[in-house]
């Protein structure tokens, strides 16, 4: 007798992004794995779990993949209905492959709810679609992260070629990723969006350009951030800047 492991999206903080069925699991989980990225009021649904923080976050510590596979296999054995909670949506670099494959491996019945990933997230913050007629048809989600044993990949060819670009985990290393950008031949010129906290109470967004995304990324406080770029950001980059220029005269 195994219970069901269901890999559940977060979403992108808000506690009402949160699907139906994403709400109604964590009210009925017997054991909540979770990510460190989740917020409070999210995992206070979970009314009667017990709650497990499998953190990953850059720079933390955080709990190794095959331990976090482990658990999620025993506790299977114990419990019937267990959250392996994640932010956004858990099929997007969230190693979800890896723990589908390992709980399958072993038996165990899995189950994967959908998220807003941080994506589209961002977009719906700042009124700017993804996509436009004639300007935009096409979107990549990147990142230039990688695992210690993984090759490099081919992020930069993608995310110089793609009309719009959401750069994943790269606030970081903002500066890199424009130099890499510019010389792989993506106009310095092009908008630039930096957005933090996206759906929370606390969320910003600073425009600018691909040039000068190492300054977008100095004003990043604590909060996970992600990059858009693209010209479908220019309009609205427009109307922001001269907004942030606004409030601080007002200021
Ligand atoms: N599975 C997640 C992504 C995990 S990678 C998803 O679908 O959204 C973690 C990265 O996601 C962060 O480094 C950041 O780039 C981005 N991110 C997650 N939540 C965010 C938020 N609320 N606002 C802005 N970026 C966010």
């Amino acid at each position: 007798m195994t219970g069901t492991v269901y890999l559940v999206g977060a979403g992108p903080g808000a506690p009402d992004l949160l699907t139906l069925r994403a709400a109604r699991l964590l009210e009925s989980a017997d054991i909540v794995f979770h990510d460190a990225l989740v917020n409070p009021e999210i995992l206070a649904l979970a009314g009667k779990a017990k709650m497990v923080a499998v953190g990953k976050r850059c720079g933390k510590h955080s709990t190794a993949q095959a331990f976090i596979n482990k658990q999620l296999i025993d506790s299977a054995r114990k419990h019937d209905v267990i959250v392996r909670l994640k932010g956004g949506d858990p099929m997007l670099f969230g190693r979800a492959q890896e723990e589908i494959d390992a709980l399958v491996g072993s038996g165990v019945d899995v189950e994967v709810v959908p998220g807003i990933t941080a994506a589209l997230a961002a977009s719906a913050s700042l009124k700017v679609s993804l996509t436009r007629r004639g300007i935009a048809r096409n979107v990549a989600f990147v990142t230039p992260r990688i695992g210690k044993a993984e090759k490099a990949g081919n992020w930069l060819d993608t995310a110089a070629s793609a009309d719009t670009v959401v750069i994943y985990m790269g606030a970081g290393e903002a500066a890199a990723i424009a130099n890499a950008l510019i010389l792989q031949g993506r106009p310095a010129s092009t908008p630039a969006a930096m957005i933090e906290s996206a759906s929370l109470s606390d969320e910003q967004w600073h425009f600018g350009t691909l040039a000068g995304l190492a300054e977008l990324a100095g004003l990043v406080g604590t909060g996970p951030a992600i990059i858009v770029l693209g010209e479908v950001l220019r309009d609205r980059a427009r109307a922001g800047s001269q907004l942030s220029e606004w409030v601080r005269k007002a200021g």
